[in-house]
């Protein structure tokens, strides 16, 4: 909405986080956002509200409270069983007109992704997606939305001024979660899904699963990751025997991805997953910009590429110069020795 004058910003106050539910569960990237929007609220005096839309999620409401909402807006309706994002964002821009948020968060993932925008468009506000840092202009409270920009090479902050709310997504693990605090407790609103909101246009009729998709990096503390240097899917059924040995997950760079050789949700980098594990193995990828700020916040990155000069053999903790074809199969032999 339009909101260009100071009078008619500060009708707008709060800071709200869209909780991603999964199966009547909350994720981890909310009580991330959650981590950021107190810090937000508290810069603006204001409180940190938290939209749960979902099937049997009223109970969650409690454990918002220990990780830093003061309010949970629920939305508790059988018809929220399963995702669909039209009737998700009808019911959310519904909220934000009678509400009026400050600022809305919501997180960077596929649902996210396909919910949030709506409500940008349908409120008529702006979108920042893939922010990777947020604060406040005291002068005004303009959120401070900072992002790469330009194939990564730069870092942006953008600011909407003349709209609110002021509407940002946040990839997984880019925020850190608070210490949960069971001392801390909240108000629960409760509001109900408006027949009007389901227009009915998807439907779930049934949910398959990927068999292979046994994948989940954002939670991986051991990732073995491939790229181009792996020459095509034997390298990655290579990979694969390594990380089954260290009981960890494969991530791909977009060029192994591109040609095919292992699905894109293995891929990690701007326009993949953002990875935080302990250990990351990086296996013939050169370490581009778009690559590097994908996992650069991993704790112990280990590169084995033949060339020494590459981006990713200098970030690297550890940097092992020779051919991946042979010093993986040999790392897979002392390993099942031990
Ligand atoms: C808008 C945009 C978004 C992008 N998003 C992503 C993203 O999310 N993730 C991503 O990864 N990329 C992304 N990219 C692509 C990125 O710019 C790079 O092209 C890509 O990361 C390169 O992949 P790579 O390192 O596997 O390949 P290369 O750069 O070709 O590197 C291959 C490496 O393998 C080494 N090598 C070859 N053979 C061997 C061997 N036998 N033994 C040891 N080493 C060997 C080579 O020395 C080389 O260092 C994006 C690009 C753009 C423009």
């Amino acid at each position: 909405m339009i909101a260009n004058t100071t009078e008619a910003r500060a009708e707008y106050r709060n800071v709200w986080v869209v909780a991603e539910v999964l199966a009547g569960e909350v994720q981890q990237v909310t009580y991330e956002l959650l981590g950021s929007a107190r810090d937000l609220a508290d810069a603006r005096g204001s409180e940190v509200w938290c939209v749960v839309l979902g099937s049997g999620v009223s109970s969650q409401a409690e454990a918002l409270f220990h990780r830093g909402a003061d309010v949970a807006l629920v939305v508790d309706d059988p018809g929220f069983v399963s995702f669909v994002d039209e009737d998700q964002a009808a019911v959310l821009e519904r909220l934000v007109r009678c509400h009026k948020p400050e600022i809305v968060l919501c997180g960077a993932t596929t649902r996210g992704r396909a919910l949030i925008p709506r409500v940008a468009v349908a409120a008529n506000c702006g979108l920042t997606a893939d922010c990777t840092g947020l604060s406040i202009d005291p002068e005004n409270g303009d959120l401070l939305q900072t992002r790469p920009a330009f194939g990564g090479n730069i870092l942006a902050t953008i600011r909407c001024s003349d709209h609110r709310p002021q509407m940002a997504t946040v990839r997984p693990r880019v925020m850190n979660e608070l210490e949960a605090d069971t001392a801390r407790s909240g108000r629960v609103i409760s509001e109900t899904l408006q027949p009007a909101e389901r227009n009915g246009h998807k439907q779930i009729l049934k949910v398959f699963r990927d068999s292979d998709n046994s994948v989940n990096l954002a939670d991986a503390r051991f990732i073995i990751a491939g790229g181009r240097g792996l020459k095509g899917p034997d390298g990655f059924k290579m990979l694969k025997d390594l990380a089954e040995q260290v009981h960890g997950a494969v991530g791909a760079s977009r060029a192994a991805v591109d040609s095919g050789w292992v699905p894109y949700y293995h891929q990690v980098g701007q326009t993949g997953q953002t990875v935080q594990s302990t250990v990351y193995v990086a296996c013939g990828i050169s370490g581009q910009i778009q690559h590097l700020v994908g996992m650069q916040s991993c704790d112990f990155v280990i590169a084995i590429d033949k060339n020494p000069d590459t981006p990713m053999m200098q970030l690297a903790d550890v940097a092992v110069v020779g051919d991946l074809f042979e010093i993986i199969p040999a790392l897979i032999k002392e390993i099942s020795a031990t």
